[in-house]
């Protein structure tokens, strides 16, 4: 079952007309919010970061913060599996062709769930592979748009050598990958580079840095350089649905050993602690 402008249906009902700006331009925005055991982990954040992504593109908010629970509660329950993947979505609505904003037009506002695959223990183990490239996006990357044309060639470039994910150098420095937050232990250190407008502001990101401040474990966030990525010891990718995982080859290369390592274990070790605890508390 999904959810389109106000009603809840199959999604093979779901009809939007083509004149949807998401369809014609690209213009809105979106969310994915992990769902365990049917309850919906940091919504409150993901509702945030929604509106900032509101925000940076002039779209009022169709709904408030407890209308948006409300509907993302009634959809997980209409959907069979405990853990779901929950993806948000609003559009400026539909208009005749014209970039500048329309006047008097409705948001578009879809919902859908999805099963929530993590990471196989099996992938845990040996990690997985990433490539570099250039971070060729525009400059509004805190802004998580439905726009994702960049991210979606960045990606194809990784699965295209055999590799899940494609990791982005802006000007000799890291910013994220093509669809994750990426963590780079240099030293002994867990680096993380500052938000801004480079990077999305990854919910999995500051549940991260929250748990490495928890655990004692020894970290930075600043920018990262080049050569730092390409001579970490560990190279861990963060998101909703990916939750922690570690990067062991990158263009080829092991990454320190190859194996994930000692940080990794510590903090998904910390990350599945923390996210039984919370739903267990809801
Ligand atoms: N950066 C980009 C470009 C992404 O697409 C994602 C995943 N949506 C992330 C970072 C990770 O964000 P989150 O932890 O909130 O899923």
């Amino acid at each position: 079952m999904i959810y389109l402008n106000g009603e809840f249906m199959p999604m093979e009902e779901a009809r939007i007309p083509v004149l949807d700006r998401g369809f014609i331009f690209g213009d809105g925005i979106y969310e994915v919010v992990p769902v365990y055991s049917r309850h919906p982990f940091r919504l409150r954040e993901h509702l945030l970061r929604m509106q900032h992504s509101l925000d940076g593109i002039g779209l009022p908010n169709p709904h408030t913060e407890a209308q948006w629970s409300d509907l993302v509660h009634r959809l997980i329950a209409l959907n069979e599996p405990e853990d779901q993947s929950l993806y948000l979505h609003v559009t400026r609505g539909v208009a005749k062709r014209d970039h500048a904003f329309p006047r008097g037009v409705q948001p578009t506002v879809f919902m859908m769930s999805n099963p929530l695959v993590t990471p196989s223990r099996e992938t845990l183990e040996a990690g997985v592979a990433a490539i570099s490239a250039a971070d060729n996006r525009w400059l509004r990357c805190d802004i998580k748009a439905i726009s994702l044309l960049p991210n979606v060639l960045l990606r194809q470039m990784a699965v295209d050598a055999g590799a899940v994910e494609t990791i982005l150098l802006r000007e000799g420095f890291l910013t994220e990958g093509a669809a994750s937050n990426i963590f780079v232990v240099k030293d002994d250190i867990l680096l993380a580079p500052p938000k801004g407008n480079l990077m999305l502001p990854g919910i999995t990101y500051d549940v991260v840095l929250e748990l490495a401040m928890g655990h004692g474990i020894a970290h930075e966030v600043r920018k990262i350089a080049e050569d730092e990525l390409f001579s970490a010891s560990e190279i861990l990718l963060t998101s909703s649905t990916k939750e922690i995982t570690p990067i062991t080859s990158l263009d080829g290369k092991a990454v320190g050993n190859g194996k994930p390592g000692l940080f990794f274990w510590k903090l998904h070790g910390a990350y599945q602690e923390f996210k039984n605890s919370v739903m267990r508390r809801a």
